[in-house]
This record gives structure tokens, C-alpha cells and sequence, in this order.
């Protein structure tokens, strides 16, 4: 399949424009256009790009930009958060957010349409998997924030956080074809130590991350501190166990050299007791771990309910007596339903 022009890096822009009989040098001025300028229609002379290019690009077998049609857009009422629904060639609809403050400004991305994981208490889980996105798919949700971003506030995306719908190293290629164009110094010039992959715990992916060349974030979901508690969550954890998984997360630690983000959604009188907190303490015993709790955000396929703020602080408190540093994830943009997958969710419930 022909991927958008979004989805080429520029060593593969270069070979497709020596395929196409057109000098390679001219790769340069194209991908800045694409990748640094984001110009988002008519890359023509009047864009900088030179003649023999702007006429290979007109032709039938030249790629072109990706579709990303705003079909909603929630801010939030901080004036920061901010949540788009992009609807792709194929009509699918992902989700990708822009979050944090000036200065720092961060989008998070969507990897699938759906997800083929299951996880009961989310949105994203609750719809099933329709597709995976291709590279210049989710390079331009990074261009859409950035656009965007750039318009508002004039500033430039600082961080990217994968963690909209989907599970990343499930579709691992494109998302690491697409890291690599984000962090590309002629493009977006994000520092991969800027990007953070969550995963819901895809060990064979873990362990491929930690032999792939950059150092990209890793943050792994957990949400329970045994098989059972966590099987009852997250279903792929039959295929996955925590032992395992522990064990894979411990091989990246050492490999990478760098701390591995355990995510741990609260959810009250489900995982947020004293005790959770103690047993989750001791099975990161002696692993370069940070944990990051974040208060579940109800959805309607889910009874669960957000856990209270008291139980939230003791539970940190633990966590951190324990040694580890841990931080509770800011409910920013909760009015915007920034939660993953909840917008579409939201949506498919008024229809
Ligand atoms: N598939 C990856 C990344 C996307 S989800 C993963 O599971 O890690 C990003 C994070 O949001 C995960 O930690 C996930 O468990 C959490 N999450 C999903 N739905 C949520 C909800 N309704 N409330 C709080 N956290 C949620
Ligand atoms: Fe997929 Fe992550 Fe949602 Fe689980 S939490 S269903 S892995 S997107």
C-alpha cells in the first residue's frame, strides 16, 4: 500500500524520487515542506518545491497528503487542552490531543483505530479493533496538533506522548517509522527522550524497543499488582503474565539504561486500597521504575467509578516511602473527555 507523503522519511523520499527518474537531492526542499513548514495543500513552486518535483507529484503515482479531516474539536476550559477527531481517507476516526501549558506542550496519538486489547474499563477497549494506522497516519495527527498549535499560541510541540487509541507496539513498525520521521532534526526536531510509548504490557514489543537504536519513554500499563487482579482488567494478560512482564521490563531497564513508567489507572474499590499500594511497591522492588497513577475517567461501558482523593494521596504516599518516585497524572482536560478513545465513545452513544 502507497502510504501518504507524511509516512516517507527522507532516506525513503530520496529512493522514491530516484524510482520516479527525479534528482534525489530535491528530497531536502520536499521534506522540509512536508515535515518542517507542514505545508498542508498545494505543494507546488509556489511552496518552494522545484518543478521536476511538483510535476512528479501531480502525476497518478506520486503519494499524497493525508486526509485529516476535523470532524470535532473540544477545548477544554483552561484554554490548553485540546481534542480532535480526524477522520482518515477511509472515513475511520482517531483521536489526538494536544495537552500541557504554554512552554510545554505535548500530543498525545492515536496508533489504531479501536483496539484489539480489551481492556475492560476503557473507551478505546469497548469499541474493538477496526484497523491499524499507517505511518503518515500518525505523523499527521503530530502535524494537525502542531498546525494548530503553531495558529493559537504560536509555539512548537515540545512532547509526544503515545497514548490515544491503540495499543502502540501492536502495530509496531509504523509507529516506530513514524517516531523516527517525528524526531528527525530536518522535520518536528521532537528529542526522542521527548516521546513516551505506553504500552499495555506487548512484551515481544518491549523487547524490541529495547534494542531499537533510539531511547524513546517507556511506560508500561499495570493496574494490578497480581494475574488475577490484573487478568480481571486487562485480558491480554493471560497471554502476557506480570511475571514476564516484569521480567521484560527488567532486561529494557538494563539494556536502555533508563527508568521504565509504570502507569496505574485507579479505579475505586478495585485497585486503590493501602494494600494495592504496598504489593505494587514490592514487585517494582529494586527496578529503576516511576509510577504514574491516574485516576480512572468513567466510561459508559464500565461501572467502575474514579477513586477518591484521599485514597489517591495515601496511595501515593506509599509508593513514594517505598523509594519510588510517583506522580499523580493531572485531570486536565477531563471536561473535554480527554480520556482515550472517549470522545468517539461519547459521540456513538448521542447517535
Ligand atoms: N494502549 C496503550 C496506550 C493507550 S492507553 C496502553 O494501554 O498503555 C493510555 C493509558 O490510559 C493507559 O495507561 C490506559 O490504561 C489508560 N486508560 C485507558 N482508559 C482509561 C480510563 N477510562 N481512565 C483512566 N485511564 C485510562
Ligand atoms: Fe488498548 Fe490501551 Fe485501551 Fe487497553 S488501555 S484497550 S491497550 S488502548
Amino acid at each position: 500500500m502507497v502510504d501518504s507523503l507524511e509516512g516517507y522519511s527522507y532516506g525513503a523520499l530520496e529512493q522514491m524520487l530516484s524510482g520516479a527518474g527525479v534528482n534525489p537531492v530535491h528530497a531536502k526542499p520536499l521534506f522540509s515542506a512536508v515535515q518542517r513548514r507542514l505545508v498542508s495543500k498545494n505543494l507546488s513552486v509556489a511552496e518552494g518545491i522545484l518543478p521536476p518535483v511538483a510535476r512528479w507529484l501531480s502525476t497518478d503515482e506520486a503519494p499524497v497528503l493525508c486526509p485529516t479531516e476535523q470532524t470535532d474539536c473540544s477545548p477544554s476550559g483552561d484554554g490548553f487542552t485540546e481534542k480532535y477527531m480526524l477522520r482518515l481517507a477511509d472515513g475511520a476516526e482517531v483521536e489526538a490531543v494536544r495537552m500541557g501549558f504554554p512552554g510545554r506542550f505535548t500530543a498525545c496519538l492515536s496508533t489504531q483505530v479501536g483496539c484489539a486489547m480489551g481492556c475492560v474499563f476503557c473507551a478505546t477497549g469497548q469499541m474493538g479493533f477496526s484497523r491499524h494506522l499507517t505511518t503518515g497516519e500518525i505523523v499527521a495527527q503530530a502535524h494537525h496538533v502542531e498546525r494548530g498549535l503553531r495558529e493559537s499560541h504560536g509555539e512548537r510541540l515540545r512532547n509526544i506522548v503515545m497514548m490515544g487509541m491503540g495499543e502502540p507496539l501492536h502495530n509496531f513498525e509504523p509507529v516506530m517509522e513514524a517516531l523516527g520521521i517525528i524526531t528527525d532534526n530536518r522535520g518536528l526536531n521532537i528529542g526522542p527522550a521527548r516521546v513516551a510509548i505506553s504500552t499495555v504490557g506487548h512484551i515481544p514489543g518491549i523487547l524490541k524497543l529495547a534494542h531499537h537504536p533510539k531511547r524513546y519513554s517507556l511506560a508500561v500499563s499495570l493496574h494490578g499488582a497480581s494475574d488475577e487482579e490484573r487478568g480481571k482488567l486487562i485480558p491480554v494478560n493471560k497471554k502476557w503474565p506480570l511475571a514476564d512482564l516484569i521480567g521484560a521490563c527488567r532486561e529494557y531497564t538494563a539494556i536502555k539504561r533508563a527508568r521504565v513508567f509504570f502507569a496505574w489507572t485507579l479505579i475505586g474499590g478495585v485497585n486503590d486500597s493501602k494494600d494495592h499500594a504496598f504489593r505494587l511497591a514490592e514487585l517494582l522492588k529494586g527496578i529503576d521504575a516511576h509510577v504514574n497513577l491516574i485516576p480512572l475517567n468513567a466510561t459508559e461501558g464500565y461501572e467502575g467509578e474514579a477513586p477518591d482523593e484521599t485514597n489517591v494521596r495515601e496511595f501515593q504516599g506509599i509508593i513514594q516511602a517505598s523509594g519510588l518516585p510517583c506522580t499523580v497524572r493531572q485531570r486536565r482536560g477531563i471536561d473535554v473527555a480527554a480520556g482515550c478513545g472517549q470522545l468517539k465513545a461519547r459521540r456513538l452513544s448521542k447517535q
